[in-house]
């Protein structure tokens, strides 16, 4: 297999359950250009986790198939593939250390300027400026309290600080301030054309630009377009 270059992705026929009697994705039929954004939305239970999980190869379906690039997602040998993605995930997770080794975590040689390169990406440098320390601020147990919505941003720069092709988010569910929220939705729109953006959102602000939503029900696709046609 070859690594990743573009970050295309189609989704065919895609059929998978946990229990392979019982399915939560039926037939998911997608297609995500290269550097496109795509939001996914739908009920508790709908399965936007899930197909995320298949989109990581945290899993592989029984039926249908996914591509990167044209070739089988599968193929992508293990280096290559988690060079080439990004997961914010839904419940951040900081280690008690600065805000500076939270972004930069697994990235031993990354230099400070890309470090806040990340946060300015991830629209978090603004907040963690205004921490006592900046970005020597230490978190984490005894260390200064973040939002859980400060959090998912530090999450993002730790994502972008890899430099992915293709960046997921799963968006947090609790009490994310809306300023925050913007912030989240500003950041992911503006990484457009450089990188595939994968968002399942709780909250519009966060997709408002995406270029498809996809809307999940019961582990179908129900509907799919823009904001402003759904
Ligand atoms: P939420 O909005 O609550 O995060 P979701 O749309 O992400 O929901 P999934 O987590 O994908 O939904 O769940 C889809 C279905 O699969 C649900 O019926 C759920 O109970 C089930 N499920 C999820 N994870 C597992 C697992 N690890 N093992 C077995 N069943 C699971
Ligand atoms: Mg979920």
């Amino acid at each position: 297999g070859a690594p990743v270059s573009h970050g295309a992705l189609r989704i065919e026929e895609l059929t998978f359950g946990y229990d392979p009697a019982r399915p939560v994705l039926h037939g998911v039929e997608v297609d995500i250009p290269a550097g496109s954004f795509t939001g996914i939305v739908g009920h508790t239970g709908s399965g936007k986790s899930t197909l995320l999980s298949l989109l990581l190869r945290f899993y592989t379906a029984q039926q249908g198939r996914i591509t990167v690039d044209g070739q089988p997602l599968e193929a992508v040998p293990d280096a290559a593939f988690r060079d080439a993605v990004g997961l914010v995930p839904q419940e951040a997770f900081l280690m008690a250390a600065t805000v500076r080794e939270n972004i930069a975590m697994g990235r031993p040689g990354i230099t400070d300027e890309a470090v806040e390169a990340a946060a300015r990406d991830a629209r978090a440098h603004d907040f963690i400026t205004a921490l006592p320390q900046g970005y020597d601020t230490r978190l984490g147990e005894g260390g200064a309290r973040v939002s859980s919505g400060q959090k998912q941003l530090l999450a993002m720069a730790r994502a972008l600080a890899g430099a992915p092709r293709i960046l997921f988010l799963d968006e947090a569910t609790s009490n994310v301030d809306s300023e925050t929220e913007a912030r989240i939705g500003a950041a992911l729109a503006a990484l457009h054309g450089r990188v595939t953006v994968i968002a399942i959102a709780h909250r519009l602000s966060t997709i408002r630009a995406a270029d498809q939503i996809l809307v999940l029900n019961h582990g179908r696709l129900q509907e799919r377009g823009r904001h402003d046609e759904l």
